[in-house]
C-alpha cells in the first residue's frame, strides 16, 4: 500500500534521511519509533510533501507520490495529524471538523466523529485555543477522519498528555485499528507503540536500523537500550 524505498531528505543543505525504506500494508498499524532527532517527523513530512522531492521512492497503491502537495495527497486518503496538532484556534471545535470535512459521500460525518469523541460533542462550541492538550489531539485526529482517509500518519499523538488521556486516545486508535484503518504512528511512548502496533522500524541517524513485530521487539534488549533508551 504505502512503500518507501531509499528516501533521502534535506533541510536546506543539511541531509537528513539518509535511504530510509518502510512499508505499511492495508489496514496494518505500523510504528516509527527512535530518539530525539533520529528523523520520524522528517520521514512523515517527506511522505506528505512538505519536503522537497530528493533520491527515492514514495509510491502508495502503485502510484509514484514524489512531488504531489499536500492537500493532492488528503484527496488520495492520507490523514495527517502533525505534531503541532494544527488545528485552527479561532475556529470552534465543529467549525474546525466541518471545515475539513469532504464533500459527497464518506464514512466520517458530524455525529460518528462525535461518537468517536464525546468529549468533542461537549466542546462543540468552544474556540480551538480554549481546548486541552488532550481535547486538541482528539480535534486533530478527528478532523483528518473527516477526510475519509486510508491510511493516517499520527505524529506523536501522546506528546505532552496525561496518561489517562493518553489511554482515552489509545483506545481510540484501537478502535480504527479494528475497522481497517491503516496508520503510521510516530511514537516516543514505547509502551503506547506496542500497544497499538503490528510492526515497528527504529530510527537512527536518518536510516532505518531495525524493523521487527512487538514481540521481537520487546525481547531486543540491546535495540531497546541502543535505540530507545529503555
Ligand atoms: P525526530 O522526529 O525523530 O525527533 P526530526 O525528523 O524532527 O527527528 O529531525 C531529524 C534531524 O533533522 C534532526 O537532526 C533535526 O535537528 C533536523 N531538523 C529537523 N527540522 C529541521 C529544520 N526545519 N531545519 C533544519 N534541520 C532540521
Amino acid at each position: 500500500m504505502l512503500e518507501l524505498d531509499g528516501v533521502h531528505a534535506f533541510y536546506g543543505n543539511s541531509h537528513v534521511l539518509h535511504g530510509v525504506s518502510l512499508q505499511v500494508a492495508k489496514g496494518e498499524v505500523v510504528s516509527l519509533l527512535g530518539r530525539n532527532g533520529a528523523g520520524k517527523t522528517t520521514t512523515v513530512l517527506t511522505i506528505m510533501g512538505y519536503l522537497a522531492a530528493a533520491p527515492g521512492r514514495v509510491v502508495y497503491d502503485g502510484r509514484d507520490l514524489k512531488g504531489l502537495a499536500p492537500h493532492v495527497l488528503a484527496r488520495r486518503g492520507f490523514g495527517f495529524v502533525p505534531q503541532e496538532r494544527g488545528i485552527f484556534p479561532s475556529l470552534t471545535v465543529e467549525e474546525n471538523l466541518t471545515v475539513a470535512a469532504r464533500r459527497g459521500s464518506g464514512r466520517w460525518t458530524l455525529p460518528l466523529a462525535y461518537e468517536l469523541f464525546p468529549r468533542l460533542q461537549e466542546r462543540r462550541g468552544n474556540l480551538g485555543f480554549q481546548l486541552s492538550g488532550g481535547e486538541q489531539q482528539m480535534l486533530a485526529i478527528a478532523r483528518a477522519l473527516m477526510l475519509n482517509p486510508t491510511l493516517v500518519l499520527l505524529d506523536e499523538p501522546s506528546e505532552g498528555l496525561a496518561p489517562i488521556v493518553v489511554q482515552e486516545i489509545v483506545q481510540v486508535l484501537r478502535k480504527l485499528k479494528h475497522e481497517g484503518l491503516a496508520v503510521l504512528l510516530v511514537e516516543q511512548n514505547l509502551r503506547v507503540a506496542l500497544d497499538l502496533a503490528d510492526r515497528h522500524y527504529v530510527m537512527s541517524k536518518g536510516q532505518v536500523c531495525y524493523t521487527g513485530t512487538s514481540a521481537e521487539l520487546e525481547r531486543n534488549e540491546a535495540v531497546l537500550e541502543e535505540y530507545l533508551s529503555v
